[in-house]
């Protein structure tokens, strides 16, 4: 059963408080209008659902349980409920409304790649639909069967299939199983000493499976690459069979197979199995802190290390927006964190001039021996020195990578206090960055001035490439009282996604398609692109039996 809760992200018993942040409450009264002691929302108790009657038919019943064996075969109500929907707002948003939507009718976990050949096989001989689960955090609707969905709704959970089956040391390759959750895997890994390095936000809660199936992003993307890079084969259940790509560094065997895999959301099949890139955990890690006089300053210096032999792991820096964020949620500083950071202010501003208004705060990572770490440092200090930037040491970043896999559960806290926070990420070149965020962020304030509403935007870029970067935009707003919250937040998330694919930008850098942003797809990809993933889809699955209406 997955650890999630039905109704919120991460653990349930763990959430996110203010009592220990002192400037958040006034923060969010200024940002948002909104009191953070007052809750004046909670989820309803899963007993208070009226959660609908499964509706399998026996025979496929009886088929599944021979698949994966009877106690492995669950129709219970619960069960069903936290395999329904990912962790989109709009799943959240509807889940505490007690809005169940269609309910997978049955969810199975198989043990290996034959039974979930097996699994697959009943629910083609039915006419079925097969919905592959790895760890529930999709954000984009990839997990939802359509409302009208007639045919039974499978949910396949990857759950068993979650080992580090081999590591073959002399290519730096490990064979996994897709089930493995983030912290399985590692866990594994490092036991023998090696890393995959992918570190998603929602690490602790994802798979390898979901990852590829979405071609997911971690934090330290810049040294190790995203998914797409990192993994090298695949194995698939389809139904024409079993789907295997070669572990090979690369190939010339056509359109890529492997590529195509890569962001699937389900579609093509089930991955079972994949090859993925591995390296040795590396001695030394060091996150460190800098402050930059402007986004401006702050852009063109990540751009630099990009350009520069600097081989930084991380590379981040939020807008001033963010940066006043990030100051807000910081915990109760004790007397020497208060005299640091008065004497830090007074040096940025008498000492460098900087607008403490304007200051963006960046993290850049950097990982290898000693001597590496040391020889980067230098290079970068060396740009973010000309580029008007101050180090400010090594706690910010230690704190930012404890902090991280915890800021998810902010989004259930406020929507307890009637707000709305959400994400918007993208990705575009180098040279239409600044005219990408401009854009987004003219979009954000217009749509929440169209809405009559007190609203906030902030962005920051990671994920640096070659060509460009991501731009990741979060933004929140106390809904207006009577409205349709769902209908005011997709006027905002509309009018920042078309901004995206208005500037040359793609609909989503690292979240996948799904059904939250099929509607830009064409634009983002033109018309004959959409046209070869039908053509893809429909050739392998003819029968829309494989979670259907998903990216297209
Ligand atoms: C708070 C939060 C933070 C996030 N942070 C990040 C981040 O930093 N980087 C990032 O990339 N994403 C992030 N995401 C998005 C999400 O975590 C990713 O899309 C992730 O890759 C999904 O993995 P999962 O195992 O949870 O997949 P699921 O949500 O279970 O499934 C996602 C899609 O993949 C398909 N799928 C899953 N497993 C398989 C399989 N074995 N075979 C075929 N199809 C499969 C599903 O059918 C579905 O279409 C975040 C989401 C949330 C809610």
């Amino acid at each position: 059963m997955t650890g999630m809760k039905w109704w919120g992200w991460g653990e349930d018993g763990v959430s996110f408080v203010h009592d220990d942040k002192p400037a958040l409450a006034p923060f969010l009264k200024r940002a948002l209008d909104l009191d953070a002691d007052e809750v004046t929302a909670r989820p309803p108790a899963f007993e208070e659902l009226d959660v609908p009657k499964p509706r399998l038919g026996e025979s496929l019943e009886a088929a599944l349980a021979d698949a994966v064996g009877p106690g492995w075969l669950s129709v219970d109500a619960f069960d069903r409920l936290v395999h329904a929907r990912g962790k989109s707002l709009r799943d959240l948003v509807r889940q505490r409304r007690g809005e169940l939507g269609r309910l997978p009718d049955a969810v199975v976990r198989p043990a290996d790649e034959g039974q979930v050949e097996a699994v697959l096989r009943a629910v083609l001989d039915a006419d079925a639909v097969l919905v592959p689960f790895g760890g529930g955090t999709s954000i984009s609707g990839s997990l939802e069967a359509a409302p009208d969905e007639r045919r039974a709704v499978v949910s396949l959970d990857l759950s068993r299939l979650s080992r580090v089956l081999a590591v073959d040391a002399t290519a730096r390759l490990a064979r996994i199983e897709a089930g493995a959750l983030g912290p399985d895997l590692e866990r594994q890994l490092t036991a023998q000493g090696w890393t995959l390095g992918h570190f998603p936000d929602s690490f602790a809660h994802s798979t390898l499976g979901g990852w590829i199936a979405t071609r997911s992003s971690g934090m330290q993307s810049d040294r190790y690459g995203d998914i797409a890079d990192l993994t090298r084969a695949v194995r698939v259940a389809t139904p024409a069979g079993l789907l295997a790509t070669r572990p090979v560094p690369a190939t010339s065997t056509g359109p890529s197979v492997r590529e195509m895999v890569l962001g699937s959301e389900g579609r093509l099949g089930v991955i079972t199995e994949a090859t993925v890139h591995v390296r040795r955990v590396p001695p030394r890690r060091l996150i460190l802190g800098y402050l930059f006089p402007s986004w401006a300053e702050g852009l063109a210096a990540m751009q630099a290390i990009a350009a520069s032999e600097a081989q930084a792991s991380v590379t981040r820096v939020s807008d001033a927006a963010e940066t006043s964020f990030s100051f807000a949620t910081r915990k109760d500083p004790t007397p020497r964190d208060r005299l640091m950071s008065g004497a830090l202010r007074t040096y940025l501003t008498r000492r460098r001039g900087f607008d403490v208004d304007a200051m963006c705060l960046s993290f850049v990572g950097y990982e290898g021996s000693e001597r590496h770490v040391a020889t980067q440092r230098r290079h970068v200090g060396r740009i973010v020195g000309r580029h008007g930037g101050v180090c400010i040491g090594g706690s910010p970043g230690e704190l930012y990578d404890q902090k991280k896999f915890d800021t998810p559960y902010i989004r259930d806290f406020l929507l307890d206090r009637g707000a709305l926070a959400d994400v918007s990420e993208t990705a575009a070149p180098w040279s239409r960055l600044g005219a990408v965020y401009d854009a987004a962020m003219a979009a954000a304030h217009g749509a929440f001035h169209r809405l009559g509403v007190r609203g906030y935007a902030m962005c920051h870029l990671s994920h640096s490439y070659h060509s460009g970067a991501c731009l990741y935009f979060t933004f929140a707003f106390k809904p207006t009282s009577g409205g349709d919250e769902l209908a005011q937040y997709d006027t905002v998330k509309s009018a920042i996604q078309q901004s995206f694919v208005d500037s040359g930008a793609t609909l989503s850098h690292h979240h996948a398609v799904g059904t939250e942003h099929a509607q830009w797809l064409e634009q983002d990809l033109s018309a004959p692109g959409v046209a070869l993933l039908h053509g893809l889809f429909d050739g392998i699955d003819p029968g829309h039996n494989l979670n259907p209406g998903k990216i297209v």
